[in-house]
């Protein structure tokens, strides 16, 4: 068996920043607390809360202390409230959802009706909601977006949660341009490191036998690569430690395909190559 790496695999920067600041305040503090998991992957969770981590559901339950906020950022109300409590804030929201978040506030200020491509219930996607000052719309899909009733009078903006895929992105705005606003603001906020990993596993998974994509279970864009993966690829798997690897996946000649969602860390990867290694492959660079 050979395995092929996907160009781009590990943590993106924004994850590891946050990594790196909540191991700095927990360094620092000796414990925090975090409002939901500080990064969609249980294994690195596990980790920070052996150093101190606790997980909060809500801004009530931490009476003191420091509050680590994930890189899907918070919505400014959870921000005033955890200040307005004395806690003291440590803001690990990635600067390309900082981003996302301005021009939500801004578009909206402005007047337009923003539509949000993204999941309703994700983090990113609900605090995006609270930047603006007038009524958003969440949509996932074409399917949703062609529900919607749009006049000729609407004046509408388009952006998109930073993981999601181009292709739904531009499927979405097709769909609303079809609808003939009055005006139409598109604005592709999907973050450049989950394209770059997005075009590397389209690449990849073509090319090979069976397609590996490690990361959490819970995490939008690696649910969103093993989509993308198992379009072009049936025999894709989505596992978040080496112990889910199962041999009847592979031939004995199979070729696999490798990447990683960008809030799974090089030492979680390195373990699934070791995992395959141990049944007889060797690795090459995809
Ligand atoms: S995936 Fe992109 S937007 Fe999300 S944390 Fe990483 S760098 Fe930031």
């Amino acid at each position: 068996m050979t395995t092929k790496l996907a160009k781009r695999i590990g943590f993106c920067f924004g994850v590891r920043r946050a990594v790196s600041l909540a191991e700095a305040a927990l360094k620092r503090d000796g414990e925090a607390h975090s409002l939901g998991s500080i990064i969609h992957n249980p294994q690195v969770v596990a980790r920070l809360s052996k150093k101190g981590l606790k997980v909060a559901d809500n801004v009530a339950a931490i009476k003191s202390g420091t509050v680590v906020v994930s890189s899907h950022g918070i919505s400014p109300k959870i921000s005033r409230s955890i200040k307005k409590r004395g806690l003291k804030l440590i803001d690990t929201t990635c600067p390309f959802v900082l981003n996302a978040q301005r021009i939500v506030r801004s578009l909206s200020g402005d007047g337009y009706k923003v539509i949000i491509l993204g999941e309703a219930r994700h983090p990113e996607v609900k605090a995006l909601v609270d930047f603006a000052s007038l009524d958003t719309i969440v949509v996932r899909d074409k399917s949703e977006a062609s529900k919607l009733k749009i006049s000729n009078n609407d004046y509408i903006g388009i952006i998109s949660q930073t993981t999601q895929s181009t292709d739904n992105f531009l499927d979405v705005v097709e769909t609303i341009r079809k609808k003939r606003p009055r005006e139409l603001k598109i604005i592709n906020t999907i973050c450049k490191d989950v394209e770059e990993r997005q075009r590397a596993a389209r690449i990849l998974a073509k090319k090979v036998d069976a397609m590996l994509i490690v990361g959490g279970k819970n995490s939008a864009n690696t649910k969103r690569l093993f989509e993308i993966c198992r379009k072009l690829q049936k025999n894709s798997h989505l596992v978040e430690t080496e112990k889910e690897i199962a041999r009847g996946w592979f031939k004995p000649n199979s070729i696999i395909g490798v990447t990683s969602g960008a809030s799974t860390p090089d030492w979680l990867v390195k373990k699934v190559i070791n995992a395959i290694r141990e049944k007889g492959g060797c690795i090459i660079n995809g």
